[in-house]
């Protein structure tokens, strides 16, 4: 018996996950698989219906465009439908039944939860779905208050009441406040989109600069902040952190934590 995870989207290709599964199924010996399958929308109902028979399959990845429709497919243990509002996520759960989680906001979490962040000011940009499991995380952080840039500013209005946040929304081009986390939840900055156009000045020497763009992984938002000797977190740690909590949910086993190096080496070829 060969247990086995997937990701599961449409297109695929260009998912890293199997580089990430694969890479630690071999670090640690253990006899298992990852692949990538393309699933077109219409073929998501039989999709969960032959895997959920399969008893190899320890679960999936979900990424665009299934991420909120998946939860039509699984029990949703954890009322993300009514948090998140999405799942990247499907595991075996007691009795072999299908769970969906999002392992996104733990993901991002991770690289920064020892920071004294308790009533400090967190500024996020961008109000799609990463932005949404940014906001769950740092609802749970006990943060003072999240200025959010977006340039749809009822949407953004609506997703820090929803998450029961204090803070308010400015335009994207707004100056900066003095405050102790930024983070880049918006595609500006990746390859093929716009520049992210901001001015780090007003950050405080202890500010730290997140930016979820992962490719390229040293964006013009985290050079600068480098040549401000800001501490910055990159995309691929994220990347990284949400895979690690799905691996141990398909797989029983925490991934190893001492090959971080030769991971990021893997994922930049
Ligand atoms: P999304 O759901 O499409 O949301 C994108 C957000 O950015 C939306 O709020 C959108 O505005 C805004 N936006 C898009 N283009 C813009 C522009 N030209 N000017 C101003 N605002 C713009 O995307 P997502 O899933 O949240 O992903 C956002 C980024 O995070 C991507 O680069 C993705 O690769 C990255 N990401 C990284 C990780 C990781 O593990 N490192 C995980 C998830 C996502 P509207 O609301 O007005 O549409």
């Amino acid at each position: 018996m060969t247990n086995y995870a997937e990701v599961i989207g449409h297109p695929i290709s260009h998912s890293k996950s199997p580089l990430i599964h694969r890479f630690w199924l071999n670090q640690l010996g253990l006899v298992g698989e990852y692949q990538a399958r393309d699933i077109l929308p219409e073929h998501l109902d039989d999709y969960f219906r032959e895997r959920a028979a399969d008893p190899e399959w320890r679960g999936c990845n979900v990424t665009i465009p299934h991420k909120i429709a998946a939860l039509d497919h699984v029990t949703d243990l954890g009322d993300v439908r009514s948090s998140i509002g999405a799942i990247n996520t499907v595991f075996r759960g007691a009795n072999g039944i299908l769970v969906g989680t999002n392992t996104d906001a733990g993901g991002f979490y991770g690289p920064i939860a020892d920071l004294p962040l308790a009533g400090e000011t967190a500024v996020v940009i961008g109000a799609g779905g990463a932005s949404r499991a940014v906001l769950f995380a740092l609802g749970q952080a006990d943060i003072g208050e999240v200025v959010l840039l977006a340039r749809n500013g009822l949407k953004a209005a609506g997703l820090l009441s929803h998450f029961g946040l204090k803070g308010r929304v400015l335009p994207l081009t707004a100056r900066l406040p003095d405050s102790a986390l930024l983070v880049n939840a918006s595609p500006l900055g990746m390859k093929g989109q716009e520049l992210l156009e901001i001015d780090l000045t007003p950050l405080p020497e202890h500010a730290v600069v997140y930016d979820l763009v992962y490719a390229p992984i040293e964006t013009a938002l985290l050079k600068q902040a480098r040549a401000r000797e800001l501490e910055v977190v990159d995309g691929l740690e994220m990347l990284v952190g949400q895979a690690a909590i799905a691996f141990e949910l398909f797989f029983g086993v925490a991934p190893p934590d001492d090959e971080e190096n030769a991971l990021r080496e893997l994922l930049l070829r």
